[in-house]
Protein backbone atom coordinates (compact mmCIF):
# COMPACT_ATOMS: atom_id res chain seq x y z
CA UNK A 1 0.00 0.00 0.00
CA UNK A 2 1.06 3.36 -1.26
CA UNK A 3 0.68 6.85 0.88
CA UNK A 4 -1.77 9.86 -0.59
CA UNK A 5 1.27 11.48 -1.51
CA UNK A 6 3.16 9.05 -3.21
CA UNK A 7 -0.26 8.07 -5.35
CA UNK A 8 -0.21 11.52 -6.30
CA UNK A 9 3.68 11.75 -7.46
CA UNK A 10 2.93 8.68 -9.91
CA UNK A 11 -0.22 10.40 -11.65
CA UNK A 12 1.49 13.27 -12.06
CA UNK A 13 4.27 10.95 -13.27
CA UNK A 14 1.85 9.80 -15.79
CA UNK A 15 0.17 13.48 -17.31
CA UNK A 16 -0.08 12.80 -21.16
CA UNK A 17 0.92 15.94 -23.08
CA UNK A 18 -1.85 18.59 -23.73
CA UNK A 19 -2.68 18.81 -27.02
CA UNK A 20 -4.96 21.69 -29.08
CA UNK A 21 -6.79 22.30 -32.04
CA UNK A 22 -8.37 25.77 -33.66
CA UNK A 23 -12.05 25.31 -33.69
CA UNK A 24 -14.48 27.73 -34.73
CA UNK A 25 -16.18 29.52 -32.10
CA UNK A 26 -19.34 28.10 -32.54
CA UNK A 27 -18.46 25.02 -31.57
CA UNK A 28 -16.45 26.31 -28.52
CA UNK A 29 -18.35 26.44 -25.53
CA UNK A 30 -17.52 25.25 -22.54
CA UNK A 31 -13.78 24.40 -23.88
CA UNK A 32 -10.36 25.39 -22.53
CA UNK A 33 -8.34 28.28 -24.55
CA UNK A 34 -5.05 27.20 -25.40
CA UNK A 35 -3.30 30.45 -25.25
CA UNK A 36 -3.85 33.48 -24.47
CA UNK A 37 -6.09 36.35 -26.53
CA UNK A 38 -5.14 40.03 -27.77
CA UNK A 39 -7.38 42.29 -28.96
CA UNK A 40 -7.18 42.32 -33.08
CA UNK A 41 -8.27 45.55 -33.16
CA UNK A 42 -9.78 48.23 -30.60
CA UNK A 43 -13.17 48.70 -29.27
CA UNK A 44 -15.15 50.45 -30.11
CA UNK A 45 -13.73 50.21 -33.60
CA UNK A 46 -14.55 53.80 -34.55
CA UNK A 47 -15.70 56.92 -33.07
CA UNK A 48 -19.80 56.81 -33.02
CA UNK A 49 -22.69 58.25 -31.45
CA UNK A 50 -24.02 57.07 -27.80
CA UNK A 51 -27.57 58.11 -28.87
CA UNK A 52 -30.07 58.82 -31.47
CA UNK A 53 -30.13 62.22 -32.33
CA UNK A 54 -27.42 64.84 -33.76
CA UNK A 55 -24.13 65.41 -34.46
CA UNK A 56 -23.15 69.00 -34.29
CA UNK A 57 -20.18 71.28 -33.91
CA UNK A 58 -19.91 72.67 -30.46
CA UNK A 59 -19.51 76.21 -29.39
CA UNK A 60 -19.59 78.24 -26.71
CA UNK A 61 -22.69 80.49 -28.07
CA UNK A 62 -24.41 77.55 -27.29
CA UNK A 63 -24.25 78.59 -23.46
CA UNK A 64 -26.53 81.68 -23.85
CA UNK A 65 -28.55 80.97 -27.49
CA UNK A 66 -31.93 79.47 -26.97
CA UNK A 67 -32.94 77.57 -28.76
CA UNK A 68 -30.19 76.95 -30.93
CA UNK A 69 -31.24 76.14 -34.41
CA UNK A 70 -28.93 74.75 -36.93
CA UNK A 71 -29.01 73.40 -40.27
CA UNK A 72 -29.63 69.86 -41.20
CA UNK A 73 -27.49 68.65 -43.78
CA UNK A 74 -27.43 64.86 -43.87
CA UNK A 75 -27.86 61.81 -42.05
CA UNK A 76 -25.02 59.23 -40.62
CA UNK A 77 -27.16 55.78 -39.71
CA UNK A 78 -25.31 52.84 -38.48
CA UNK A 79 -23.83 51.17 -41.44
CA UNK A 80 -24.03 54.10 -43.76
CA UNK A 81 -22.03 56.58 -42.44
CA UNK A 82 -22.18 60.49 -43.56
CA UNK A 83 -18.86 61.37 -45.92
CA UNK A 84 -18.76 65.47 -45.91
CA UNK A 85 -17.54 67.99 -43.20
CA UNK A 86 -19.81 69.21 -40.80
CA UNK A 87 -19.51 72.97 -40.40
CA UNK A 88 -20.62 75.21 -37.24
CA UNK A 89 -24.53 75.71 -38.07
CA UNK A 90 -25.31 72.48 -39.36
CA UNK A 91 -26.42 69.04 -37.86
CA UNK A 92 -26.23 65.56 -39.24
CA UNK A 93 -28.94 63.54 -37.92
CA UNK A 94 -27.34 60.19 -36.27
CA UNK A 95 -28.16 56.82 -34.79
CA UNK A 96 -26.86 54.98 -32.04
CA UNK A 97 -23.76 53.28 -32.67
CA UNK A 98 -23.20 55.62 -36.42
CA UNK A 99 -19.61 56.62 -37.62
CA UNK A 100 -19.50 60.52 -36.05
CA UNK A 101 -18.49 62.39 -39.08
CA UNK A 102 -15.69 64.33 -39.51
CA UNK A 103 -16.25 68.10 -37.71
CA UNK A 104 -18.44 66.73 -35.30
CA UNK A 105 -17.63 66.83 -31.77
CA UNK A 106 -20.64 66.33 -29.36
CA UNK A 107 -24.56 64.48 -30.24
CA UNK A 108 -27.74 66.16 -28.64
CA UNK A 109 -30.31 63.56 -28.17
CA UNK A 110 -33.65 63.41 -29.91
CA UNK A 111 -35.33 63.92 -27.20
CA UNK A 112 -33.95 67.38 -26.18
CA UNK A 113 -34.65 68.60 -29.74
CA UNK A 114 -37.76 69.52 -32.38
CA UNK A 115 -37.55 70.50 -35.72
CA UNK A 116 -38.59 73.12 -37.98
CA UNK A 117 -38.28 73.69 -41.85
CA UNK A 118 -35.36 71.59 -42.28
CA UNK A 119 -33.31 72.62 -39.55
CA UNK A 120 -33.50 71.45 -35.57
CA UNK A 121 -33.93 73.44 -32.37
CA UNK A 122 -32.14 72.43 -29.46
CA UNK A 123 -34.08 72.78 -25.99
CA UNK A 124 -31.09 71.99 -23.76
CA UNK A 125 -27.74 73.59 -23.13
CA UNK A 126 -25.33 70.90 -24.54
CA UNK A 127 -21.93 69.84 -22.65
CA UNK A 128 -18.68 69.72 -25.74
CA UNK A 129 -18.06 66.43 -26.24
CA UNK A 130 -21.32 64.71 -24.99
CA UNK A 131 -22.82 61.17 -26.08
CA UNK A 132 -19.90 60.34 -28.36
CA UNK A 133 -18.09 56.59 -27.54
CA UNK A 134 -14.68 57.11 -28.45
CA UNK A 135 -12.57 54.84 -30.65
CA UNK A 136 -10.21 51.96 -28.24
CA UNK A 137 -12.03 53.35 -25.08
CA UNK A 138 -12.69 49.95 -24.30
CA UNK A 139 -9.66 48.37 -25.20
CA UNK A 140 -6.77 49.40 -27.85
CA UNK A 141 -5.84 46.93 -30.52
CA UNK A 142 -3.03 44.39 -28.33
CA UNK A 143 -4.76 44.02 -25.20
CA UNK A 144 -5.04 40.92 -23.16
CA UNK A 145 -8.65 40.02 -23.71
CA UNK A 146 -9.14 36.58 -22.26
CA UNK A 147 -6.21 34.69 -20.35
CA UNK A 148 -5.23 30.87 -21.43
CA UNK A 149 -7.40 28.44 -20.10
CA UNK A 150 -10.37 30.83 -19.66
CA UNK A 151 -13.57 27.93 -20.09
CA UNK A 152 -15.22 29.54 -22.70
CA UNK A 153 -18.83 30.74 -21.76
CA UNK A 154 -22.24 32.54 -24.18
CA UNK A 155 -20.35 36.12 -22.79
CA UNK A 156 -16.57 34.92 -24.25
CA UNK A 157 -18.00 33.43 -27.17
CA UNK A 158 -19.96 37.50 -28.49
CA UNK A 159 -16.83 38.93 -27.37
CA UNK A 160 -14.53 37.13 -29.81
CA UNK A 161 -17.24 37.49 -32.83
CA UNK A 162 -17.14 41.37 -31.39
CA UNK A 163 -13.71 41.81 -32.52
CA UNK A 164 -13.68 39.31 -35.51
CA UNK A 165 -11.88 36.28 -33.97
CA UNK A 166 -14.07 33.26 -35.89
CA UNK A 167 -11.55 30.51 -34.60
CA UNK A 168 -9.46 29.70 -31.64
CA UNK A 169 -7.10 27.30 -29.73
CA UNK A 170 -8.51 25.09 -27.32
CA UNK A 171 -7.14 21.92 -25.33
CA UNK A 172 -8.68 18.66 -26.70
CA UNK A 173 -10.56 17.29 -23.63
CA UNK A 174 -9.27 14.04 -22.15
CA UNK A 175 -11.31 11.29 -23.63
CA UNK A 176 -12.80 9.04 -21.53
CA UNK A 177 -14.91 5.61 -20.92
CA UNK A 178 -16.49 5.06 -18.18
CA UNK A 179 -17.08 1.06 -17.46
CA UNK A 180 -19.13 0.30 -14.57
CA UNK A 181 -18.79 -2.92 -13.14
CA UNK A 182 -21.66 -5.27 -10.94
CA UNK A 183 -23.90 -8.20 -11.24
CA UNK A 184 -26.07 -6.30 -8.36
CA UNK A 185 -26.63 -3.47 -10.66
CA UNK A 186 -30.06 -2.08 -12.20
CA UNK A 187 -30.77 1.25 -13.82
CA UNK A 188 -32.72 4.07 -12.27
CA UNK A 189 -36.51 3.46 -13.01
CA UNK A 190 -35.56 -0.37 -13.90
CA UNK A 191 -37.60 -3.06 -11.95
CA UNK A 192 -35.69 -3.63 -8.68
CA UNK A 193 -35.29 -6.96 -6.63
CA UNK A 194 -34.61 -6.75 -2.99
CA UNK A 195 -31.22 -7.86 -3.43
CA UNK A 196 -29.89 -5.56 -6.01
CA UNK A 197 -28.31 -2.00 -5.96
CA UNK A 198 -29.35 0.97 -8.43
CA UNK A 199 -25.89 2.04 -10.21
CA UNK A 200 -25.74 5.75 -9.06
CA UNK A 201 -21.84 5.56 -10.20
CA UNK A 202 -22.57 5.77 -14.26
CA UNK A 203 -24.78 8.88 -13.63
CA UNK A 204 -22.28 10.21 -11.28
CA UNK A 205 -18.61 9.79 -12.90
CA UNK A 206 -19.64 10.47 -16.42
CA UNK A 207 -21.20 13.78 -15.07
CA UNK A 208 -17.83 14.46 -12.65
CA UNK A 209 -15.74 13.80 -15.80
CA UNK A 210 -18.17 16.45 -17.83
CA UNK A 211 -17.73 19.30 -14.98
CA UNK A 212 -13.59 18.59 -14.77
CA UNK A 213 -13.42 19.29 -18.15
CA UNK A 214 -13.35 15.70 -20.12
CA UNK A 215 -15.33 14.17 -22.64
CA UNK A 216 -17.17 10.48 -21.93
CA UNK A 217 -17.03 8.72 -25.28
CA UNK A 218 -19.00 5.94 -23.74
CA UNK A 219 -20.67 4.59 -20.70
CA UNK A 220 -20.68 0.92 -20.43
CA UNK A 221 -21.97 -1.63 -17.63
CA UNK A 222 -20.60 -4.98 -16.95
CA UNK A 223 -21.56 -7.97 -15.16
CA UNK A 224 -19.22 -9.19 -12.46
CA UNK A 225 -17.59 -11.58 -15.19
CA UNK A 226 -13.80 -11.96 -16.04
CA UNK A 227 -14.36 -12.51 -19.18
CA UNK A 228 -16.98 -10.26 -19.76
CA UNK A 229 -14.72 -7.40 -17.86
CA UNK A 230 -11.65 -8.33 -19.96
CA UNK A 231 -13.49 -7.72 -23.33
CA UNK A 232 -15.18 -4.11 -22.42
CA UNK A 233 -11.46 -3.19 -21.35
CA UNK A 234 -9.96 -4.35 -23.83
CA UNK A 235 -11.95 -2.75 -26.63
CA UNK A 236 -12.88 0.34 -24.43
CA UNK A 237 -12.39 3.63 -26.88
CA UNK A 238 -10.93 6.63 -24.25
CA UNK A 239 -7.34 7.37 -23.69
CA UNK A 240 -8.57 7.47 -19.72
CA UNK A 241 -10.94 4.56 -18.96
CA UNK A 242 -12.43 5.09 -15.63
CA UNK A 243 -13.71 1.60 -13.90
CA UNK A 244 -15.85 1.49 -11.00
CA UNK A 245 -16.40 -1.63 -8.74
CA UNK A 246 -14.50 -5.06 -8.46
CA UNK A 247 -11.03 -3.69 -7.37
CA UNK A 248 -11.09 -5.24 -4.02
CA UNK A 249 -10.05 -8.33 -3.27
CA UNK A 250 -13.43 -10.12 -3.21
CA UNK A 251 -14.10 -13.59 -5.56
CA UNK A 252 -16.36 -11.17 -7.64
CA UNK A 253 -13.80 -8.25 -8.17
CA UNK A 254 -12.69 -8.60 -11.85
CA UNK A 255 -11.24 -5.23 -12.81
CA UNK A 256 -7.46 -5.30 -11.86
CA UNK A 257 -7.43 -9.23 -13.18
CA UNK A 258 -8.98 -8.13 -16.44
CA UNK A 259 -7.02 -5.03 -17.14
CA UNK A 260 -3.75 -6.87 -16.46
CA UNK A 261 -4.48 -9.82 -18.70
CA UNK A 262 -5.55 -7.19 -21.51
CA UNK A 263 -2.22 -5.39 -21.27
CA UNK A 264 -2.40 -3.08 -18.47
CA UNK A 265 0.61 -2.78 -16.28
CA UNK A 266 -0.17 -1.90 -13.07
CA UNK A 267 1.01 1.52 -11.58
CA UNK A 268 -0.15 1.33 -8.10
CA UNK A 269 -2.56 -0.71 -6.22
CA UNK A 270 -4.41 0.38 -3.01
CA UNK A 271 -4.12 3.16 -0.95
CA UNK A 272 -3.39 3.89 2.61
CA UNK A 273 -6.76 6.16 3.03
CA UNK A 274 -10.11 6.27 3.83
CA UNK A 275 -12.22 6.23 1.71
CA UNK A 276 -11.04 4.81 -1.42
CA UNK A 277 -8.20 2.19 -0.34
CA UNK A 278 -8.76 -0.05 -3.55
CA UNK A 279 -7.99 2.13 -5.95
CA UNK A 280 -5.94 0.97 -9.07
CA UNK A 281 -3.76 2.76 -11.64
CA UNK A 282 -3.14 1.59 -14.80
CA UNK A 283 -1.27 2.03 -17.94
CA UNK A 284 -1.19 0.45 -21.29
CA UNK A 285 0.31 2.49 -24.09
CA UNK A 286 -1.20 5.90 -24.48
CA UNK A 287 -4.21 4.73 -22.38
CA UNK A 288 -4.62 4.98 -18.69
CA UNK A 289 -6.68 3.31 -16.42
CA UNK A 290 -8.26 3.93 -13.13
CA UNK A 291 -10.27 1.41 -11.34
CA UNK A 292 -12.42 3.30 -8.59
CA UNK A 293 -13.77 1.60 -5.85
CA UNK A 294 -17.74 0.35 -5.92
CA UNK A 295 -19.29 2.46 -3.01
CA UNK A 296 -20.26 5.46 -4.38
CA UNK A 297 -18.72 8.17 -2.00
CA UNK A 298 -15.57 6.30 -2.27
CA UNK A 299 -15.17 6.77 -6.21
CA UNK A 300 -16.61 10.22 -5.92
CA UNK A 301 -13.95 11.04 -3.88
CA UNK A 302 -11.19 8.65 -5.44
CA UNK A 303 -12.30 10.66 -9.04
CA UNK A 304 -12.02 14.25 -7.05
CA UNK A 305 -9.13 13.73 -5.27
CA UNK A 306 -6.47 11.31 -8.27
CA UNK A 307 -8.77 11.91 -11.74
CA UNK A 308 -10.10 15.39 -11.73
CA UNK A 309 -6.63 17.32 -11.19
CA UNK A 310 -5.35 14.95 -14.19
CA UNK A 311 -8.23 15.98 -16.35
CA UNK A 312 -7.53 19.53 -15.42
CA UNK A 313 -4.15 18.83 -16.53
CA UNK A 314 -4.98 17.46 -19.68
CA UNK A 315 -6.77 20.77 -19.87
CA UNK A 316 -3.26 23.03 -19.13
CA UNK A 317 -4.47 23.58 -15.37
CA UNK A 318 -1.27 22.84 -13.32
CA UNK A 319 -2.43 19.32 -11.21
CA UNK A 320 -3.99 20.68 -8.40
CA UNK A 321 -6.95 21.08 -6.17
CA UNK A 322 -9.29 24.24 -5.22
CA UNK A 323 -8.16 24.59 -1.55
CA UNK A 324 -9.09 27.44 0.76
CA UNK A 325 -8.42 28.05 4.96
CA UNK A 326 -11.23 27.90 7.06
CA UNK A 327 -12.10 28.21 10.73
CA UNK A 328 -12.78 25.38 12.13
CA UNK A 329 -16.31 25.37 14.44
CA UNK A 330 -15.97 22.51 16.35
CA UNK A 331 -13.22 20.04 16.59
CA UNK A 332 -12.62 17.47 13.94
CA UNK A 333 -10.85 13.83 15.08
CA UNK A 334 -9.61 11.53 12.70
CA UNK A 335 -10.36 8.08 14.97
CA UNK A 336 -9.31 5.36 12.47
CA UNK A 337 -5.81 4.04 11.25
CA UNK A 338 -5.48 5.43 7.68
CA UNK A 339 -5.42 9.28 6.88
CA UNK A 340 -8.80 10.03 6.26
CA UNK A 341 -10.80 12.29 3.84
CA UNK A 342 -13.27 13.86 6.04
CA UNK A 343 -16.18 15.94 4.16
CA UNK A 344 -17.07 19.04 5.77
CA UNK A 345 -19.36 21.64 4.86
CA UNK A 346 -17.82 24.67 4.11
CA UNK A 347 -19.52 28.60 4.50
CA UNK A 348 -18.97 32.11 4.19
CA UNK A 349 -19.88 33.98 7.47
CA UNK A 350 -20.13 37.87 7.29
CA UNK A 351 -17.49 38.57 9.89
CA UNK A 352 -15.63 35.54 10.34
CA UNK A 353 -15.01 34.44 6.77
CA UNK A 354 -14.95 30.67 5.97
CA UNK A 355 -15.76 28.37 8.35
CA UNK A 356 -16.28 24.28 8.37
CA UNK A 357 -18.44 21.44 9.80
CA UNK A 358 -18.37 18.24 9.60
CA UNK A 359 -20.72 16.63 7.86
CA UNK A 360 -22.72 14.22 9.94
CA UNK A 361 -22.57 11.44 8.03
CA UNK A 362 -19.48 9.83 6.91
CA UNK A 363 -20.12 6.65 5.41
CA UNK A 364 -18.98 5.68 2.07
CA UNK A 365 -22.19 3.72 1.40
CA UNK A 366 -23.73 7.15 2.12
CA UNK A 367 -23.69 9.69 -1.07
CA UNK A 368 -25.76 12.79 1.36
CA UNK A 369 -22.20 12.79 2.94
CA UNK A 370 -21.13 14.02 -0.55
CA UNK A 371 -24.24 16.23 -1.44
CA UNK A 372 -24.67 17.62 2.02
CA UNK A 373 -20.65 18.82 1.93
CA UNK A 374 -18.69 20.88 -0.22
CA UNK A 375 -15.08 19.99 0.46
CA UNK A 376 -12.86 17.33 2.54
CA UNK A 377 -9.89 17.70 5.07
CA UNK A 378 -7.39 15.46 5.09
CA UNK A 379 -6.23 14.30 8.86
CA UNK A 380 -4.06 11.58 9.97
CA UNK A 381 -4.36 8.86 11.98
CA UNK A 382 -5.44 10.22 15.35
CA UNK A 383 -4.99 13.68 13.94
CA UNK A 384 -7.51 16.20 16.08
CA UNK A 385 -8.22 20.23 14.75
CA UNK A 386 -9.43 21.75 17.70
CA UNK A 387 -12.13 24.31 17.61
CA UNK A 388 -11.43 27.67 16.07
CA UNK A 389 -8.09 26.84 14.69
CA UNK A 390 -8.12 26.91 10.98
CA UNK A 391 -6.97 24.53 8.41
CA UNK A 392 -6.79 23.50 4.36
CA UNK A 393 -10.27 22.39 2.71
CA UNK A 394 -9.95 20.93 -0.69
CA UNK A 395 -12.63 21.95 -2.45
CA UNK A 396 -15.13 19.66 -4.69
CA UNK A 397 -15.21 22.66 -6.95
CA UNK A 398 -13.97 25.71 -7.59
CA UNK A 399 -17.29 27.28 -8.95
CA UNK A 400 -19.68 25.43 -6.36
CA UNK A 401 -21.70 27.97 -4.33
CA UNK A 402 -20.16 28.56 -1.29
CA UNK A 403 -21.64 31.92 -0.39
CA UNK A 404 -24.59 32.89 0.60
CA UNK A 405 -25.57 34.09 -2.43
CA UNK A 406 -28.76 36.81 -1.98
CA UNK A 407 -31.31 35.52 -4.97
CA UNK A 408 -34.53 37.43 -4.88
CA UNK A 409 -37.29 38.00 -8.05
P1 LIG B 1 -17.51 -3.39 -5.05
O1 LIG B 1 -16.32 -2.50 -4.91
O2 LIG B 1 -17.80 -3.78 -6.45
O3 LIG B 1 -17.42 -4.55 -4.13
O4 LIG B 1 -18.74 -2.54 -4.56
C1 LIG B 1 -18.79 -2.04 -3.25
C2 LIG B 1 -20.18 -1.58 -2.92
O5 LIG B 1 -20.56 -0.54 -3.78
C3 LIG B 1 -21.24 -2.66 -3.08
O6 LIG B 1 -22.21 -2.49 -2.06
C4 LIG B 1 -21.86 -2.35 -4.40
O7 LIG B 1 -23.16 -2.78 -4.53
C5 LIG B 1 -21.77 -0.85 -4.44
N1 LIG B 1 -21.69 -0.41 -5.82
C6 LIG B 1 -20.83 -0.86 -6.75
N2 LIG B 1 -21.04 -0.26 -7.93
C7 LIG B 1 -22.06 0.60 -7.73
C8 LIG B 1 -22.73 1.51 -8.58
N3 LIG B 1 -22.42 1.63 -9.88
N4 LIG B 1 -23.72 2.24 -8.05
C9 LIG B 1 -24.05 2.12 -6.75
N5 LIG B 1 -23.46 1.30 -5.91
C10 LIG B 1 -22.46 0.51 -6.38
MG1 LIG C 1 -18.84 -5.21 -7.31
Amino acid sequence: MISIDEAIEQIKNHIPRPTTRVIPINDALGCYLAGDITAPEPSPRYTSSAMDGFGIVYDTTMLTEQPICLKIIGESAAGKSFAGLVQPGEAVRINTGAVIPAGVDTVIRVEDTSEENGNVLINVIPKQGQDIRHAGEEFDQGSLLLAKNTKLSATHLALLSAVGIGEVAVYDPCKVSVLVTGSELVSCGDEIAPDQIRDSNMIMIAAAIREAGGEVVETIRVEDDAAATEKVIDEAKGDLIICTGGISVGPHDHVKGAATAVGFKEIFWQIKQKPGKPLFFAERGKQLLFGLPGNPVSAFMCFIHYVKPLIGAINGFPFGWPILSARVESAIENRGKRPTMIRVQLKWKEGTGYSIISAEKQGSHMLTSVTGSNGYIILAPGEHVRAETRCEVHCYDSKREIFPLPFSG
